[in-house]
């Protein structure tokens, strides 16, 4: 489950350079503009976070990751997110998190960070190890 900012506390702050690059990011407008992040206040509890939502429901990410996510190991998710179209898959991740919806702890903490370990234009294939093997 992944938590959504806190709408009453959100505050705008610009993306480290190391979180640009857990993302495959080029640091651009269009990418360190929208990053949210709350401050906390009593809505939120001091947490900076309201809700639980679910990441696949976020994401519109299909039944079969979801199972993986929750039930699957990693390596099984890695696989799968090669096999379905993992591009829009980590568009949308991205896109969450670079207009304030919610931020790069929370879909770290759910996804691998094999997801975002490369830029787009790289060929899905060469990102992961188990590709070598497989
Ligand atoms: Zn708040």
């Amino acid at each position: 489950m992944k938590r959504r900012v806190c709408p009453h506390c959100a505050e705008s702050y610009t993306p480290t350079m190391a979180d640009l690059r857990k993302l495959g990011l080029e640091p651009t407008a269009a990418t360190t503009k929208g990053w949210k992040k709350g401050k906390g206040c009593p809505q939120c509890f001091n947490s900076g976070y309201l809700g639980r939502e679910a990441i696949v429901e976020l994401l519109d990410i299909d039944d079969r990751v979801r199972e993986l996510i929750y039930e699957g190991t990693m390596t099984q998710l890695n696989r799968y997110l090669q096999e379905i179209n993992f591009v829009s898959f980590r568009v949308s991740a991205v896109q969450k998190i670079t207009t304030g919806v919610t931020t790069i702890e929370e879909v770290l903490r759910v996804l691998p960070h094999t997801v975002f370990a490369h830029p787009p234009s790289s060929p899905s294939v060469t990102w992961l190890p188990i590709a070598a093997v497989s």
